[in-house]
């Protein structure tokens, strides 16, 4: 099967559209016609980490959702024709410590398929960002990773639960989930902080600090559900968010920026026993400039970190995907672009800007 898809080739080169081909679907394994791929942070985490770890030549996209084409021997959870959302954690279900004791969201050990993606020029095997590879025609993942959601749900708002959305709302609802009637704050409103503050709201949060240097973004977060914006420009956001909280600070802070600087921000703006959280994805080799007396041991607060939102896709996306669709979500007003596979390479560019909330490829 022949199919089109961005790869990375090399860490010098740019990402750039190309042929591919693909294997039929193994065992448990399911082909799906990609029909939406969000543009996320981490594909662009992918190019500046100059492969992020992964082997070359990659085939970047992880935020897809689509239509199941076909599936391999003993699928039994999806048929073609079925609308999916691509998930890139898929716990183990049996072969973790954490799955055995009955709590996958911490499982590490997600289920995968088989690589099966070539370069079309020269024959050589693609490794898919996170198991992943969405921003192609065609993909190949577990069927764990095909989740069902209603088609009702437009298919470039279905493709934000694979990622984005469901990392910054899991990150409120799951990893560290919000009580309601607390307080929240949330440091960084790009994509993935504007869903923690949907998260934050659906939880029942009765105030939701926004912060952000970027003014549109505050007035985003405005938009979504954040009850305060804090202008993070001067440098005194924590002192801002200790004020409008009469002092007491938030019981959730989340960092959703990667710089060390928020998680560090976020541990500050903590009330007695709060938890801070790190939701985005930190550049390697930094250090946290706290104090473990008097930032930590005192205030009694927790650091956590998510991975995704630490959910389980195949219960929480159609969770989310159902909330969206009785209005309780807005996953709509998350996406403010749409374009075509032949403009990824200047789409990931473009995510150093903040032009938008979420740049949506419809192929
Ligand atoms: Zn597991
Ligand atoms: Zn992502």
């Amino acid at each position: 099967m022949s199919s089109r898809g961005v790869v990375y080739a090399d860490p010098d080169a740019r990402p750039a559209v190309e042929e591919v081909t693909l294997d039929p679907p193994g065992p448990r394994e399911v082909q799906v016609r990609v029909e939406a791929c969000g543009v996320c942070h981490s594909d662009l985490h992918v190019v500046e980490t100059r492969g992020w770890g992964m082997r070359f030549p990659i085939l970047l996209g992880h935020e897809g959702a689509g239509v199941v084409e076909e599936i391999g021997e003993g699928v039994t959870s999806v048929a073609p024709g079925d609308r999916v959302v691509i998930a890139w954690r898929a716990p183990c279900g049996d072969a973790c410590p954490a799955c055995r004791r009955g709590d996958p969201r911490r499982c590490s050990n997600n289920l995968r398929a088989r690589r099966r993606v070539h370069r079309a020029s020269d024959g050589v095997l693609l490794a898919p960002v996170l198991r992943c590879g969405c921003f192609a025609d065609r993909a190949i993942v577990h069927e764990a990773c095909a989740v069902k959601v209603p088609e009702e749900l437009p298919v470039e708002q279905a493709c934000l639960l694979a990622c984005g959305f469901s990392t910054g709302a899991g990150a409120a609802l799951w990893a560290s989930p919000v009580r309601p009637g607390s307080a929240v704050a949330v440091i960084g409103c790009g994509g993935v902080g504007l869903a923690v503050v949907q998260g934050a709201r659906l939880a029942g949060a009765e105030r939701i600090v926004a912060v952000d240097v970027l003014a549109q973004k505050l007035a985003w977060a405005l938009e979504l559900g954040a009850t305060d914006a804090v202008d993070a420009s001067d440098g005194n956001s924590v002192a801002q968010v200790r004020e409008l909280t009469g002092g007491a600070g938030v019981e959730s802070a989340f960092s959703a920026i990667g710089a060390p600087a928020g998680l560090v921000d976020a541990v500050r703006m903590c009330a007695y026993a709060g938890t801070a959280t790190l939701v985005g994805i930190p550049p390697p080799g930094r250090t946290l400039d706290l104090d473990p007396d008097a930032d930590l041991f005192q205030p009694k607060v927790t650091i956590a970190v998510t991975h995704g939102g630490d959910t389980i896709p195949q219960e929480d996306f159609p969770f989310l995907a159902r909330e969206a669709l009785a209005g309780r979500l807005d996953l709509a007003r998350f996406v403010t672009a749409e374009i075509g596979l032949d403009e990824v390479p200047q789409a990931l560019d473009d995510l150093h800007a903040a032009k938008g909330i979420r740049t949506v490829v419809r192929l």
